[in-house]
């Protein structure tokens, strides 16, 4: 089991007294354990997460166990994560125009930002550790992700 304990001070004022809020625990994925601490800063009060696997961890994960991998057209994309950016745009939409850029940082192969493009907004890019998800953002919705 890859584990992590890096625990952080706070990123605003580098104090490193805190209080645990909660433990988020995610279901471990072959060896990797991504589960970790929400915490409030005790002089700032900033919450951050805390105990977060290493960069390495990350890396390995997003190389090895990208859930999109199988995907190899649209109708391979799981209905949940459709269903998901639905509801991510119907809460977003009231708040921007259609002239928006929009950037998704974890945008995997794109299903959010291609939701937004069915919408007629054009200013589309997506940020993914994941190896394959540009290629296929751009394969299967001529969406930018690097
Ligand atoms: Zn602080």
């Amino acid at each position: 089991m890859v584990t992590k304990n890096n625990e952080r001070s706070c990123p605003v004022c580098k104090n490193i007294a805190k209080e645990n809020l909660f433990h988020n625990e995610m279901a471990s994925i072959d060896i990797f354990d991504l589960s970790y601490d929400v915490v409030a800063c005790k002089n700032c009060l900033f919450v951050y997460a805390d105990g977060i696997p290493s960069e390495e961890v990350y890396k390995n994960y997003y190389t090895k166990c990208s859930k999109y991998d199988v995907v190899k057209k649209q109708n391979d994309i799981p209905t949940l994560a459709v269903e998901r950016a639905n509801y991510a745009m119907e809460f977003i939409m009231p708040y921007i125009s259609s002239d928006t850029a929009i950037l998704d940082i974890g945008s995997s192969i794109g299903v959010l930002l291609n939701e937004f493009k069915k919408h007629g907004y054009l200013k589309l890019k997506g940020i993914d550790p994941s190896p394959n998800s540009p290629d296929l953002a751009k394969k299967l919705f001529g969406i930018e992700v690097t």
